[in-house]
C-alpha cells in the first residue's frame, strides 16, 4: 500500500510538491485553509477587474519549464509565455523615466547615454550576474547543502574568492562601483524589494537578479500568474492528488519525536505517514506543534528579520493610461532612508518607493472595456500595527504621488474600484509571521545553507516547503524548494 503524505497548505510550494510525490507513487493531500488554492500567488475579481492577487513577474523561465517538464508538459506552450517588450518602466521623482527594454545592448546603450561608461559596466555587471546564476542553478539552488562534500566542485573552488567576496560585501557597495548615476543604481538596486531585503543589507551575489531582467527578460502567462496555480492543479488532479479547501490544520499530532497525522479546526483527524508543512514556518513551529517538538521555537524567531510587508491596491481605473507599461516602478530621492524606514526603524514611511502593475497593458480582458487594471505595492515594515485610517491616508499619499510622478494629477477622481490588502489581512488570511508578504528576508544569515533547511530537527516524518526555507522567496524559488523536498523524501522514505 503506498503511504500517506499530508501536505499542509496550497501555495505553490504545497501544490508543486503534492504533484511530484503522487508521481513517484505516495497518496497525497494538501490541506489549505482558505478557500482559494494559490496561497500568495491568487486571484480576484473585484467589480469587474480581474487581479492576480501576489505575484506579477514571471522571471528564471527555465525553472518553470523543468519543473512541467518532469510531467511531460511544456509550460511555455500551455500557458503561452510572452516575454514582455518592453520589460519595465521606472518613473523617478527627480529624474525622467527610464525604460528598461530586457534587451542588453539597448539597455547598454541608454546607461551610456545618462552616464558615459554606463553601458559598459552594466553590460559587465550583468555578464558577472549571469555568471553567478548560472553558478547557483548548478550547485547551490537544488540542494538543502546538507552534503557539504558535493559543493567541493573544481568550478566553485576556482571561483571561491570572489564567491566570498560577494558574500561578505553589501550590494549597494558593488553596484556603486559600476555605476555613479543615482537613478541608475536604484535600477541595480531595487530587485532586492523582491527578496524582502534592502540593497545596503543585501549580499552582492544577488547582483545575479539584474541577470534576470537585463539578460533574460521579463515574462508573462497568456491569462496572467494565477494560469500558473490553475495548471498546477489540473496536473494534480490527473495524478491524482486529493486537494481540500478550507481545512484549516490546527495541530501536527506527534509522539515520541514521530508525527502520526493532523488535527483540524474543525476537530477532525486524520493519519499519516509523511507531513510537509508549507503553511508560514513561524506559524507551523510555535503554533501547530508543542513545545517539545518544535526545532524553532520563539526564541529562534527573535533574533531572526521577517522581511517586508506591503500595502497592497487593487485598483479599477475609467479611462486609459498609456504612459504606463505593464510593469512600472517609482522610485523616491529618499532611497536610503526609505529602506531605513522600512528594515531598521520600522516607521509607516511618509513616502515610499512604489510598484504598479497595469496588466489591462498585456491582457484587455482583466478590466471593463475603456477601463485600465491597476495593482500598486506599498513596501512596509513587518510586526508594525495600522489601524484603518492609517492605511487609508497612506493609500491617499501613495495614489497622490504616483499620479504626480506620471502627469495624472486627477488619477484619483478616475478610480471607479479599489480595495485594498495590509499587514493586517496578511496575517489572517496566511497566519503570516509578524504581516509579512514574502517571508523571512534574504539577508546573508538567512540565506543559501543559512536558510531554514526542508526537515524538521524534532520530528522525523515532518518536512517544510516554500518561501522560509530552502532556497527562498519567490514562484520559482518555491519550484525548487518542491523538488529539493521532494529528493530528500525520496531519499528518507521511497514509497
Ligand atoms: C505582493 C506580492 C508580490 C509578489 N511578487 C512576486 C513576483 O512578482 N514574482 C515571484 O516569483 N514571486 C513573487 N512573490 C512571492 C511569491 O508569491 C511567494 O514567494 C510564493 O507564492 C510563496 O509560496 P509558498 O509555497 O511559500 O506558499 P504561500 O503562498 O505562502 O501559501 C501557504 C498556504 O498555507 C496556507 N495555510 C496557512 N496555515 C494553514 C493551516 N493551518 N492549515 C492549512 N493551510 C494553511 C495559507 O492559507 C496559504 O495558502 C510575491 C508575493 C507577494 C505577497
Amino acid at each position: 500500500m503506498s503511504k500517506t503524505v499530508i501536505i499542509i497548505g496550497g501555495g505553490i510550494g504545497g501544490l508543486a510538491t503534492a504533484n511530484l510525490l503522487q508521481k513517484a507513487g505516495y497518496t497525497v493531500h494538501v490541506y489549505e485553509k482558505n478557500a482559494q488554492l494559490g496561497g500568495r500567488a491568487g486571484s480576484r475579481t473585484i467589480n469587474g477587474f480581474r487581479y492576480d492577487t501576489g505575484p506579477s513577474w514571471y522571471l528564471m523561465p527555465e525553472v518553470f519549464s523543468r519543473y512541467f517538464a518532469q510531467f511531460g508538459r511544456h509550460v511555455n506552450d500551455e500557458l503561452g509565455i510572452n516575454k514582455l517588450t518592453p520589460a519595465y518602466k521606472v518613473f523617478f521623482e527627480s529624474h525622467d523615466p527610464i525604460t528598461i527594454h530586457g534587451n542588453l545592448k539597448k539597455d547598454a546603450q541608454q546607461f551610456e547615454l545618462l552616464e558615459p561608461g554606463a553601458g559598459e559596466a552594466l553590460t559587465r555587471y550583468v555578464e558577472e550576474g549571469d555568471e553567478i546564476y548560472q553558478l547557483a542553478l548548478r550547485y547551490f539552488l537544488y540542494t538543502d547543502f546538507s552534503q557539504l562534500h558535493t559543493l567541493l566542485k573544481k568550478e566553485v573552488i576556482f571561483k571561491s574568492t570572489k564567491l566570498i567576496s560577494l558574500l561578505t560585501q553589501p550590494l549597494h557597495t558593488r553596484v556603486q562601483k559600476f555605476v555613479k548615476t543615482k537613478a541608475l543604481q536604484q535600477i541595480l538596486e531595487y530587485p532586492m524589494v523582491f527578496l524582502g531585503t534592502s540593497p545596503f543589507k543585501a549580499p552582492s551575489m544577488y547582483s545575479l537578479m539584474s541577470a534576470l531582467d537585463f539578460r533574460e527578460g521579463v515574462y508573462y502567462p497568456k491569462k496572467g500568474m494565477y494560469s500558473i496555480i490553475e495548471l498546477l492543479v489540473t496536473l494534480g488532479k490527473e495524478l491524482g492528488v486529493q486537494h481540500h479547501t478550507k481545512s484549516a490544520v490546527k495541530q501536527i499530532t506527534v509522539k515520541n519525536g514521530k508525527s502520526s497525522g493532523v488535527v483540524f479546526e474543525n476537530g477532525d483527524t486524520m493519519a499519516a505517514d509523511i507531513i510537509i508543512s508549507n503553511a508560514d514556518l513561524h506559524f507551523t513551529e510555535t503554533s501547530l506543534l508543542t513545545p517539545t517538538a518544535r526545532s524553532y521555537p520563539e526564541a529562534f524567531w527573535e533574533k531572526k528579520e521577517a522581511g517586508i510587508s506591503a500595502l497592497l491596491l487593487y485598483i479599477g481605473v475609467k479611462g486609459k493610461l498609456p504612459q504606463l507599461e505593464h510593469h512600472n516602478l517609482y522610485f523616491i530621492d529618499n532611497w536610503k532612508e526609505n529602506f531605513n524606514d522600512i528594515y531598521a526603524k520600522k516607521n509607516i514611511p511618509n513616502e515610499a518607493s512604489l510598484y504598479v502593475s497595469r496588466t489591462t497593458a498585456t491582457d484587455p480582458t482583466t478590466a471593463p472595456k475603456g477601463h485600465e487594471n491597476l495593482f500598486m505595492l506599498v513596501p512596509l515594515p513587518t510586526g508594525v500595527a495600522l489601524s484603518k485610517k492609517q492605511q487609508d491616508a497612506l493609500a491617499a499619499r501613495c495614489l497622490d504621488t504616483f499620479a504626480t510622478a506620471i502627469g495624472e494629477p486627477n488619477l484619483r477622481d478616475k478610480i471607479v474600484s479599489q480595495e485594498q490588502f495590509g499587514p493586517a489581512d496578511f496575517k489572517d488570511t496566511f497566519h503570516a509571521w509578524k504581516g509579512t508578504a514574502l517571508g523571512m528576508s534574504h539577508e546573508l544569515s538567512q540565506s543559501a545553507l543559512w536558510r531554514i533547511p526542508p526537515k524538521s530537527k524534532k520530528v522525523s516524518n515532518l518536512y517544510y516547503v516554500g518561501a522560509n526555507t530552502m532556497p527562498g522567496i519567490g514562484l520559482p524559488m518555491c519550484l525548487i524548494s518542491a523538488e529539493v523536498v521532494t529528493k530528500k523524501i525520496l531519499k528518507e522514505h521511497r514509497s
